[in-house]
This record gives structure tokens, C-alpha cells and sequence, in this order.
């Protein structure tokens, strides 16, 4: 092993995945000396090949060894899209940016202080806890810093940002791999907000994957089972209040019994890919629903499905639309889809093209929750969309509160006069409905007129309509 002036430490001839070491690798000579006493195969096998640092089995044993004799600061960094990165500009220009963020990180090497890179794009530093330390240590600033230059490769300047997440021992975790789990889900964390976040390790992150997971398992079992249901909850027309359809709205019992909302398991159904089964199975029983009430009524009724964003861009969606209408013998102007304004935003060309597709059936394209998001005028001018479903935070403080009056005024309006149709949600009183009713909005759904009920109500004329 030789120190050369350019700071790495000739290996050749060793290891034939790397040639070099960093000297800075060295930061930590009781670790370094071990992995280098185990050469040539565990000096493989604990270094990362790319970056030539100590690799997530190493950091692992190192920082257990560590943590048995003080408090320590662990902190993970991601580099922010990397995946678009070696998608847009190749994996050769990947694993060099890889290698200098490794080279870059490695100088913050101290003996105090151990780098390491996990796999993929995510490094870690750990170093004893400053007993009266800021809550995001000096380290993050500094490592940020050394990412924000410039990478040059081949007359090509690249820029990075990171996020990262921060946990503490023995605080966040009491073993290695808890510890590094905690600092896992504050990054996970900052990422579900944005990039280039630094987020400190909260009990509730676990929490909530925690629960994210037991939901995923609860609703697979469900799903096989068979035991999800759809309620279905009319719409009216505000002028005589008759119904003109129903929206489809899933349920799940737990095995314990309690229900749960779709406001918690539709997320991590989207999260889970289970969305696709879920929605399919809605499709179809929803589309059997409005087929037999209309059999039963003899009225053109609607029926009103949640569509999520993941689903409209799976390749397969305008299939199932198809075959859940040819099953239950309804025609496409019967069917109407709820997208939010967040599926809308981030419906690619493909999907916008499907929306254009179900249009050109009949389907009734409209976008739920508006004015939840933040750009709803822009979906309104640059999207296919037949109805506007205004939100029920509007609708909530009518006719009393000003602000409210004012927005739902001129988003009637602004729908009226791009020929959108409106429909206003969450109507708990008499009093809301025949205000808006006034203001022009020519349809409604709350439970005012109805909470969804199941199919059965419906059908068997328990609840006349
Ligand atoms: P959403 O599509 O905006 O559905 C309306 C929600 O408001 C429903 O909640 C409904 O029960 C509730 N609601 C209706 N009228 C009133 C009212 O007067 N007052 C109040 N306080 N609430 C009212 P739910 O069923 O809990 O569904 C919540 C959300 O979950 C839905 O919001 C929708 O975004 C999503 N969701 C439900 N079913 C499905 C589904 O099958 N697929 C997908 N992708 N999402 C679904
Ligand atoms: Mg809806
Ligand atoms: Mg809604």
C-alpha cells in the first residue's frame, strides 16, 4: 500500500473492483485496518465498489461498535432524482457523479467521524452527539455545501441537491440497524414534501410506515377475500332536488371490525400498487350497480367512480373501463370518472389521451375536490374535463362566511362560462343548498340529500328516490 500526492492509496493488483483508495478512507484506522487485514475477499466485500468507502455492511458494524461508547449523530444523505439523472444522461455519467460525491464526502473523513456509502446514491456520516447541538447539526450545511459545486465530466457541468434525514442513539434506535432505519424514515419523510429537505427522526414516522404496512397487508387480504363494498351516495339536481345519479364510494371492515377510512388505505393503496385491483373492483361492481338501478328505475342515472392517478396511467385502464361496461350492459354516458386535481397534474400524455379516449365513448370526465390543489384554473383551461366538483371546505362556511361566498361566486362563474359543469360537495344543510341553488350551481351531493348507503338500499326501494 503506497500514499501518492494526489491522496489516493495504490491498491492494484488486490481488489479487482477498485484500483484506488482514498486516502480519506482511512479515517477511521481501527476499521480501516480490520477490512484491510481481511484482504482480498472481505476487502471486496466491505467496501463499496463504486465509491471505494466503507459499504453498508461495514457502517453497520462499525457504528455498533460505536454506539456502545457514546451518543451518536447519524446522517443519511440521498442524492435528490438520481434515477433521472442516469435515465437522462446514462449509467456511465451516473457512476461518475457517484464516485466524485464519494470522493467529496471522503474528505470529511476525521477520526471522529465515518463516511460511508449505503448503495445506490445514499451516503451516511456518523459522528459523536454534540451534547448542546442546533437540531440540524453544522455537518448538514457543510455537506450540501460540498454537493452543490459543479461536477465536471467530459465539458459537461452536472449539479446536485440532497436530502437528508437525521436520527440519534441511543434516542432513535439502540442498534445499528434501528438507528439506521430511523434516519431511513426521516428521509423517506423529507422526501414525501419536497427534495433537499432535512428532516430529524420522529417516533410517528415509524408510526405511520408502521401502520402503512398493516393497512397494505389488511386490504390484500380483502381484496382476495372479496370484502371490500361500495356505497353509493345520490346526486341531485338542485332545481327539484330529484336524484340524476349516485357516486361510488369504497368501504373496508378490518378483521377486527373496524372500519376503515378511504382516506387512510387509498393512499397506501396507491403507495402499494393495490390500487389497481381496488379500483377494478369498484369499476365493476359500480358499473353492475348503475346498470340494475337503471333497469329497476327506468331513469338515465349516472354513476360516479374515484379514479386515482396511478390508475389512469397503468396501460391497462381504458381495458378495464371497457370490460366493466360490457359486463354489467351500461353505456359509457352513464359513467362518470372522479379525478382529482393532483391525478390531472400529473397525467402524462398517455393519460390525457385516455381521458380524451373515454370522452369520445360518453364518459364524464370530472375533477373532484377543486380547489384543494394548487393549480385548479390551469387544469380547467389545459384539460378534458366535463364537471367541476367544488370542494366541501367552499361549501362548509356558506352562506355566512364572506370569503367562502365570494370564491364559490366566481368559480360558478368561471365554470358557467368555460361550459363546465358544476357540482358542489358536502351539503349538510337546507340552507347551503338553496343558496347555491340561487348563485346558479345546478347540482349537489351531501348529506343533506343522502349519505351513501348501500346498493341494496337502493335497489330494494328501502330508500324511495
Ligand atoms: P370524495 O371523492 O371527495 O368523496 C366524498 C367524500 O365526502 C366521501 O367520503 C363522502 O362520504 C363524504 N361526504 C359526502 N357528503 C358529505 C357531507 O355532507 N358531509 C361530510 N362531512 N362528508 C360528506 P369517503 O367515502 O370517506 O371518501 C373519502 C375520499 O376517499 C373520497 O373523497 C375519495 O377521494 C376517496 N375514495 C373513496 N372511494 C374511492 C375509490 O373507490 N377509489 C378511489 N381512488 N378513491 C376513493
Ligand atoms: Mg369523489
Ligand atoms: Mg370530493
Amino acid at each position: 500500500m503506497s500514499n501518492d500526492e494526489t491522496g489516493t492509496v495504490a491498491l492494484s493488483g488486490q481488489c479487482p473492483l477498485v484500483a484506488t483508495l482514498p486516502v480519506s478512507a482511512q479515517c477511521d484506522p481501527e476499521f480501516c485496518q480490520k477490512a484491510l487485514n481481511l484482504l482480498p475477499l472481505e476487502f471486496c466485500s466491505r467496501l463499496d465498489g463504486l465509491t471505494v468507502l466503507p459499504n453498508r455492511r461495514a457502517f453497520l458494524i462499525a457504528l455498533d461498535q460505536a454506539m456502545a461508547e457514546r451518543p451518536l449523530q447519524l446522517v443519511l444523505l440521498d442524492i435528490d432524482r438520481f434515477g433521472d439523472l442516469n435515465a437522462c444522461f446514462g449509467m456511465a455519467v451516473g457512476d461518475r457523479l457517484l464516485t466524485e460525491v464519494g470522493g467529496r464526502l471522503a474528505s470529511l473523513q476525521s477520526p471522529d467521524r465515518l463516511v460511508a456509502c449505503l448503495g445506490g446514491d445514499m451516503f451516511a456520516t456518523v459522528e459523536p452527539l454534540a451534547p448542546a447541538g442546533p437540531a440540524i447539526p453544522v455537518l448538514v450545511d457543510k455537506l450540501s455545501e460540498l454537493l452543490t459545486s459543479a461536477i465536471d465530466i467530459d465539458d459537461t457541468s452536472y449539479f446536485l441537491t440532497s436530502s437528508f434525514g437525521l436520527a440519534q442513539s441511543p434516542k432513535d434506535g439502540a442498534t445499528a440497524s434501528a438507528l439506521l432505519e430511523a434516519a431511513e424514515a426521516a428521509l423517506a419523510e423529507g422526501k414525501r414534501w419536497g427534495r433537499g429537505s432535512a428532516v430529524t427522526f420522529r417516533p410517528e414516522f415509524v408510526r405511520d410506515r408502521g401502520r402503512a404496512a398493516w393497512l397494505a397487508q389488511g386490504l390484500q387480504r380483502a381484496l382476495e377475500g372479496d370484502r371490500l363494498q361500495v356505497v353509493y351516495q345520490p346526486q341531485i339536481e338542485l332545481r327539484d332536488s330529484s336524484i340524476f345519479g349516485f357516486e361510488a364510494l369504497v368501504r373496508w371492515t378490518d378483521e377486527a371490525g373496524q372500519a376503515v377510512s378511504p382516506t387512510d388505505f387509498i393512499p397506501v393503496a396507491e403507495q402499494t400498487g393495490l390500487i389497481t385491483r381496488l379500483g377494478a373492483v369498484v369499476m365493476t361492481k359500480a358499473c353492475q350497480f348503475g346498470a340494475e338501478i337503471r333497469r329497476k328505475t327506468g331513469r338515465p342515472l349516472t354513476i360516479a367512480v374515484n379514479v386515482s392517478a396511478v390508475q389512469l396511467h397503468r396501460h391497462d385502464f381504458l381495458a378495464t373501463v371497457e370490460r366493466a361496461l360490457k359486463v354489467a350492459g351500461l353505456p359509457p354516458e352513464a359513467l362518470e370518472i372522479e379525478l382529482t386535481e393532483r391525478a390531472l397534474l400529473e397525467a402524462n400524455r398517455d393519460a390525457v389521451a385516455v381521458l380524451a379516449e373515454l370522452r369520445r365513448w360518453g364518459v364524464v370526465v370530472s375533477l373532484d375536490d377543486f380547489g384543494t390543489g394548487y393549480s385548479s384554473l390551469g387544469c380547467l383551461t389545459s384539460l378534458p374535463i366535463d364537471r367541476i366538483k367544488l370542494d366541501r371546505s367552499f361549501i362548509e362556511q356558506l352562506p355566512r362566511d364572506f370569503r367562502s361566498v365570494e370564491v364559490v361566486l366566481a368559480v360558478l362563474r368561471l365554470a358557467r362560462s368555460l361550459s363546465i359543469d358544476s357540482l358542489a360537495e358536502g351539503i349538510e344543510g337546507a340552507e347551503q343548498a338553496e343558496f347555491l341553488r340561487r348563485c346558479g350551481c345546478r347540482r349537489a351531493q351531501g348529506y343533506h340529500f343522502g349519505r351513501p348507503e348501500p346498493a341494496e338500499a337502493f335497489l330494494s326501494g328501502q330508500i324511495r328516490f
